[in-house]
């Protein structure tokens, strides 16, 4: 049906080309590329049977992404390389006319500060193309953007609170790894929290409003109020929401290890000379650190996340909860990593589908909130992310 090009050979990468080679009557061709050609030719030879080609390229360099995209032709680019690289793969897209999806939304490497402001600008752009960029399909952001959207459809007539709940209690036994790349994964959760309440931001201190909330299968974890992505977009596409949180749980172990990380200078994005060269001392912690892709072998344990809602339907105040649980060691058998790669490549698996079927192909850029919730949930519950409700529940928030 579909021909697509996969940027970037990491966890997430790894997901994704395993999940689209399963599914030939949709992905006929599929190539993935990245920096490292070797990661992506050991990826194929794992997947087997000649369903991947490879290539080497540089995303953060518009014209060689050009050459690649005009030589492949693909339907569709798949980014999952780093946010830094969202608007070079863009750029690139527009330039030869093909359509885009990421996972993660554009942050500039000198600040860690991540918004939408960059990547809506290219609106126009898009429209004018007759292009679709998908943003934000991963899991968070991505599938609790379209549970969100599935609430709102389905469940009730005005949203009114909306917690976004993300549980790690899985076990990797090491004294500290992050699940994704440690370069984001460590700028997003040291910066202020910042939630949405009564049409402002309101800002805190890092991990300063916490709570135990229950997570099913699992139990109480305390859970850090953090700023995620997906708030920006959610609030502005559901204007009824009076009040927007994101919650994420973390072991102390964790938290003493970032505190000493930041505390003696190793989460910074400025450079430091040694040894007569430039240093970033945040990418010198992530050569160091264990690399997120190696963590699946002993990883134990569940993931759970979801959305908790209030609101209105017919009337009468409803709370509603919507989650999915994904277990480590599954995940690992299936494609080698663990469950927070498998949980943020295969909703960008399906999010290609969508696109690739013409369910979710309108020419502008959008987040996944915006599209039919309907097609991709049913794909969600085939494809190895089962996903569950509760209704008129305690939502503990
Ligand atoms: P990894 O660090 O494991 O992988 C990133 C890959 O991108 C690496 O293979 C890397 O190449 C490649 N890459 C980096 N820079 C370039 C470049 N300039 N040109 C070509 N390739 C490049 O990250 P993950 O797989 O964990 O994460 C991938 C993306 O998914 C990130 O954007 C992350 O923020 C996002 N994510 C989203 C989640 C969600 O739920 N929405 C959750 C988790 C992650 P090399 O190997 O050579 O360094």
């Amino acid at each position: 049906m579909g021909k697509v090009l996969i940027i970037g050979a990491g966890g997430v990468g790894t997901v994704v080309a395993h999940k689209m080679a399963s599914i030939p009557e949709v992905f006929s061709e599929i190539m993935l590329a990245s920096r490292t050609k070797s990661k992506c030719d050991a990826i194929a030879e794992k997947i087997g049977g000649n369903r991947i080609q490879t290539a080497q390229v540089d995303a953060d360099n518009v014209p060689e992404l050009i050459e690649l995209i005009n030589n492949y032709k693909p339907d569709l680019v798949v980014n999952v390389a780093l946010p830094y690289q969202d608007l070079t793969i863009m750029d690139a897209c527009l330039e030869t006319g093909v359509s885009y999806l990421d996972t993660a939304n554009y942050e500039p490497k000198e600040e860690a500060k991540f918004e939408y402001k960059w990547q809506w600008a290219y609106q126009e752009k898009f429209k004018e193309a007759g292009l679709t960029a998908i943003l934000g399909c991963g899991f968070d952001p991505g599938v609790t953007s379209i549970f969100t959207a599935y609430a709102a459809k389905h469940h009730f007539d005005e949203l009114h609170y909306l917690d976004i709940v993300d549980c790690n209690a899985g076990d990797h036994g090491k004294p500290f790894a992050t699940n994704f790349n440690p370069e984001i994964n460590i700028r997003e959760v040291t910066q202020k929290g910042k939630y949405w309440e009564n049409g402002a931001w309101k800002l805190t201190e890092p991990h300063e409003i916490h709570k135990p909330l229950n997570y099913p299968e699992i139990g109480p974890k305390e859970s850090y109020l953090i700023y995620h992505e997906e708030l920006e977009s959610l609030v502005k596409n559901f204007p009824t929401l009076k009040r927007a949180r994101f919650w994420m749980t973390f072991g102390q172990e964790y938290l003493t290890h970032l505190r000493v990380i930041q505390n003696i200078g190793m989460a910074g994005i400025e450079p430091v000379q040694f040894k007569g060269m430039d240093i970033i001392p945040i990418e010198f912690l992530k050569a160091v650190l264990p690399n997120p892709g190696d963590l699946g072998e002993n990883y134990k344990g569940q993931t759970s996340i979801g959305c908790r809602i209030k609101g209105l339907k017919d009337g009468k105040e409803k709370t509603y909860y919507i989650y999915n649980n994904c277990d480590h060691e599954d995940a690992y058998k299936e494609t080698g990593t663990q469950a927070v790669s498998y949980t943020t490549g295969v909703p960008a698996t399906i999010g290609a589908m969508m696109f690739l079927k013409g369910l979710w192909k309108k020419p502008g850029v959008f987040n996944v909130e915006e599209f039919n919730p309907d097609p991709f949930l049913e794909e969600l519950n085939q494809r190895g992310l089962p996903w569950h409700e509760l209704h008129d529940v305690d939502l503990e928030l």
